[in-house]
């Protein structure tokens, strides 16, 4: 038997979604409203010189596929350039709620899914390129995507795939060769910058807002086969579809966003954009576009520029908003069950169980297991919320020096003040001695409920480890790897790609990637704001 894995332009792709949901195949490619249909075929348009910059190995081992040279025909195939005769390339049409705003058609402006390939375990995987050229859905926009964005995405959905947040995946970073104009500050001053096409795998793309577009063009027929594709390919273990199974495939959604957004909580990520036609169906982190790690503890704190009025998708936002977007796509779902009153059983289920992953994920980052009454837990760990947020303090690094400083407050209470005077000098940005008084008030009640833990000292220092990232991708580097990238130095973009890989390991000698974000960065654009121009 032949072991050697296939470049991507010779696998074989098998493509489901085309298969077996509606489409249109004019490959038309004029911007338009479409209606009728799950997708419209397209064609890439091609790119002038597509070079390979990032590869995710790991990913590819999974998918069967052998590293592409930096050009050829694998790389052609990554950049859209080369169609192989198995691709059948679509772009799916989906509507959403922009900031609260049903915005009527949105679709895959810019990204095109090739087929689906088959990892080495079986399952099924979609492979998406984003900047690959104009689609029907397309509106006023080119199509494209900058290196910028293209990098932070790629680089950030495996980061948080090693974190342990479900997310889509990324297999690959191509350089386009050719130039894409962007008015990055939106201030009437656009600029020729690099473009980038990134590869993007997922068991499937669809979004709420695929949903939400076939019921608010009242295509029942149309909204009841892309339930019964969804729940066939991806909720296999709920049954038949049917109108019981409808509703308990709306409660899974549910409980995988709640898992989701527990997860996106207890690392300090910001989304940035959680529209309705952002949320995957699978409970996956997608479309990485503004996003940011919260430096300071801050519920407030959003990267997107273009959300600093109202902070709608602030951190602190995002579990609310979660469930505003599970109430639309509830609200789409009405017409395939007879009594919507059962899909309410979904958004209950979101909440209780949002609540006990997010108890459950924090009592781990504070090493306590669940032998305390969980109202008491929660009362600790909404003081120490406050505390934090009352101060300039990392969130980062407070987790993971409180982590290291364990040992020494379970076993020297004499010593404990000093030993977390420590942690937050490690972590702040700036603190005042009132401020760091009530941080000690917190401690006199977490210290002793510590102490009554009954695990050895050290083995709760590795649990709180294992919960406790060292590396996050602060927005700084990420904006160091992208400006070094822009002059053809990989060397940051692949140090990160590295490190990242083992988040919650010491790896002492990238220690200065765990660092405080310097002064210089903490407003500077791109490392501390970012517009929604990608
Ligand atoms: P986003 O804010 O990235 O989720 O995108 C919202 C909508 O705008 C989606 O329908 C995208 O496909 C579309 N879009 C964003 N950027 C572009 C672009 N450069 N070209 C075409 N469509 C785009
Ligand atoms: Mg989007």
């Amino acid at each position: 038997m032949n072991t050697h894995p296939p470049q991507f332009d010779q696998a074989a792709f098998h493509n489901s979604f085309v298969d077996e949901l509606r489409g249109e195949d004019s490959l038309d490619l004029r911007p338009r409203q479409v209606a009728g249909v799950h997708y419209s075929r397209v064609q890439p348009t091609p790119v002038r010189q597509p070079r390979l910059l990032a590869w995710s190995e790991e990913l590819a081992d999974f998918l069967g596929l052998a590293r592409p040279d930096e050009q050829g025909p694998a790389v052609e195939a990554l950049a859209g350039n080369r169609v192989t005769d198995t691709m059948k390339p679509f772009a799916a049409r989906y509507g959403g709620h922009q900031f609260g705003n049903w915005a009527g058609q949105l679709g895959d402006g810019r990204a095109m899914s090739l087929g689906e390939l088959t990892a080495r375990d079986g399952t099924s995987w979609e492979i998406q390129l984003k900047g690959a050229g104009p689609t029907p859905y397309s509106r006023r926009a080119d199509g494209r995507a900058v290196l910028r964005s293209s990098l932070r995405e790629f680089l950030c959905s495996e980061a948080m795939h090693y974190l342990g947040v479900p997310t889509t995946r990324a297999l690959s970073l191509v350089a386009t060769g050719d130039v894409v104009v962007r008015d990055m500050f939106y201030n009437g001053n656009p600029q020729p910058e690099p473009g980038a096409i990134v590869a993007r795998v997922a068991p499937t793309f669809v979004r709420f807002g695929n949903f939400q577009i076939l019921a608010a063009s009242g295509e029942i027929d149309n909204l009841r086969a892309l339930a019964d594709y969804v729940i066939r390919h991806h909720f296999a273990e709920l049954g038949e579809p049917g109108p019981a199974v409808y509703v308990r495939w709306f409660e899974e959604v549910s409980r995988r966003t709640a898992r989701m957004i527990a997860r996106w909580m207890a690392v300090g990520f910001v989304h940035g954009v959680m529209n309705t036609d952002n949320m995957s169906v699978l409970g996956l982190t997608i479309d990485y576009g503004p996003y940011g790690w919260l430096e300071p503890y801050d519920p407030d704190w959003t990267p997107n520029t273009t959300d600093f009025g109202t902070r709608r998708y602030a951190y602190g936002q995002q579990p609310q908003v979660a469930l505003w977007n599970l109430l639309q796509l509830a609200r789409a779902l009405v017409p395939l069950v007879p009594d919507p009153q059962e899909l309410r059983a979904g958004l209950d289920l979101y909440t209780s169980m949002l609540a006990a992953e997010q108890l459950q994920l924090t009592r781990r980052k504070l090493g306590l297991s669940a032998l305390a009454p969980d109202e008491e837990d929660q009362a600790l760990i909404d003081s120490l919320h406050e505390a934090l947020a009352a101060s300039e303090i990392d969130m980062t690094l407070f987790f993971r020096h409180l982590s290291q400083a364990a040992p020494a407050l379970l076993t020297a209470p004499a010593e404990q003040e000093a030993r977390f005077r420590e942690v937050l000098t490690a972590a702040a940005y700036s603190m005042t001695a009132d401020e760091e008084a009530v941080l000690l008030q917190w401690l006199a009640q977490y210290a002793p409920r510590l102490r009554r833990e009954t695990r050895a000292p050290e083995a709760i220092r590795t649990d709180m480890l294992a919960a406790n990232p060292k590396y996050v991708l602060r927005n700084y580097l990420a904006q160091l790897a992208i400006e070094a990238a822009e002059v053809g130095d990989l060397s940051k973009l692949n140090r990160l790609m590295e490190v990242l890989r083992n988040p919650y390991d010491e790896q002492p000698e990238h220690d200065e990637l765990a660092a405080k974000r310097p002064d210089w960065a903490r407003d500077k654009p791109g490392s501390a704001t970012l517009s929604c121009s990608s």
